[in-house]
């Protein structure tokens, strides 16, 4: 992934900026830390470069969605509509809220459908958790007017798609809260970590308190500070916010490269008949993380990813990945935990192990995906291309005896 491909030297500086005033906790010790504030920084850049009024950078893009969740008052019994295609992460953050979560069908979007939202809700719908699956947005204009006819608020899981845009904003500010996520694999890396963006402050104070056990963080007495509400310890340490700080003023230049090398692939793949690539609500605005192939059905589907293992392209099958799509989640289905959740105790209003998502089921059969790397030189792009037609077109010829 991008961010792993570009560390080095400016993420090293940070850290040791940290390691040299040796105050790993993010709150206080104002002295000793001689100015060194790096989750601060590190928020003021994620906002900046969003445009959103306020962020916070927490633990991980799971403890954040956990904390968008709480800040907006979903809990107990409440139906979060969520998509089957998304890392499962989303679903766990609103079965360890008290939430239910209730799947609705994607489309070659790879994201919600707005149609789909609509045929999931219930008179207990409280929220979306909207995620804007690879790198891309979801239908805003369509999923916004539902959400507003039928009272529902819009959250938004953005741990993907940190820099992408649709009709001109980022993404993560189109509903109450977005959230992102700085784990290994995304975009930009901090080890763990994670930042959610609003421009609503009440919201962000909440989820702020919330992070750090009720904690106010106002004034340099830590143990006289007001608490409002309880919490936990969702907090980011010093030394993950000051690599993600690096990571984070990397995002232009990760952005704009991937965009070109997206460009290219979208050109020459375009001239294979019969090949369809993933439906973008903004083109332009795809953070160009990934590139998505549509194959005509799932044999051909099959054998083309087949063929891209033999030619050593790496890429992702994502129709059986035990962790991203509802297929393979018999966890889930089970409410498979080591204690007693809500979940059980007031059941799910759809039966997930007999349910089936033929609209989604549609498309991740077909579906194929590649990260699109930063660091590729024109020569091996072009190679890798070269070995992606000779893949594709191999598998799509008729078979002829
Ligand atoms: C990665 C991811 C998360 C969780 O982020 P972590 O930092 O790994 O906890 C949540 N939602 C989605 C859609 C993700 O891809």
């Amino acid at each position: 992934m991008p961010g792993t491909e570009l560390f080095g030297d400016e993420e090293r500086k940070e850290v040791m900026d940290v390691l040299n005033t040796g105050v790993l906790f993010r709150y206080n010790h104002d002295a000793q830390r001689q100015g060194i504030w790096k989750a601060k920084e590190f928020e003021a850049e994620i906002a900046k470069f969003t445009g959103a009024k306020h962020a916070l950078a927490v633990s991980s893009g799971s403890t954040a969605v956990s904390s968008m969740l709480a800040a907006c008052g979903v809990g107990y019994g409440d139906h979060v509509i969520v998509p089957p295609f998304t890392f499962v992460a989303t679903i766990e953050a609103v079965l360890f809220a008290g939430a239910i979560p209730v799947f609705a069908e994607i489309d070659e979007t790879l994201c919600l459908s707005a149609e789909g939202i609509r045929a999931a809700i219930t008179p207990k719908t409280k929220a979306v958790l909207l995620v804007h699956m690879c790198g891309a947005s979801a239908d805003l204009d369509g999923i916004l007017a539902v959400c507003k006819e039928k009272n529902v608020m819009l959250i938004e899981d953005t741990a993907q798609a940190l820099g992408a845009t649709y009709k001109g904003k980022h993404l993560g500010l189109f509903g109450k809260m977005g959230s992102f996520s700085f784990d290994f694999f995304k975009i930009n890396t901090c080890g763990e970590g994670g930042v959610i963006i609003s421009d609503d402050e009440q919201l962000i104070k909440t989820a702020e308190h919330l992070s750090d056990h009720g904690h106010n963080h106002e004034g340099d007495n830590r143990g006289m500070e007001p608490h409002h509400i309880m919490g936990t310890n969702f907090r980011i340490g010093e030394i993950n916010a000051a690599i993600g700080l690096a990571q984070a003023r990397k995002l232009p230049f990760i952005i704009s490269q991937q965009r070109k090398h997206k460009a290219i692939i979208q050109e020459r793949l375009s001239k294979i008949p019969g090949l369809a690539f993933r439906k973008q609500c903004d083109d332009a605005g795809d953070s160009a993380t990934f590139f998505h192939l549509l194959l005509p059905d799932e044999a051909t589907a099959r054998a083309t990813f087949k063929n891209m293992g033999v030619a050593g392209i790496g890429g992702g099958y994502w129709y059986d990945n035990m962790y991203h799509y509802i297929k393979q989640w018999s966890h889930v289905k089970e409410l498979k935990m080591p204690f007693r959740m809500v979940a059980h105790e007031l059941g799910l209003p759809q039966d997930l192990k007999t349910m089936t998502f033929p609209q989604s089921d549609a498309v991740m059969c077909r579906l194929i995906s590649f990260n699109i790397r930063v660091t590729w030189t024109e020569a091996e792009l072009d190679a890798l291309l070269t070995k992606l037609e000779g893949a594709i077109v191999s598998a799509m010829k008729p078979v002829t005896a």
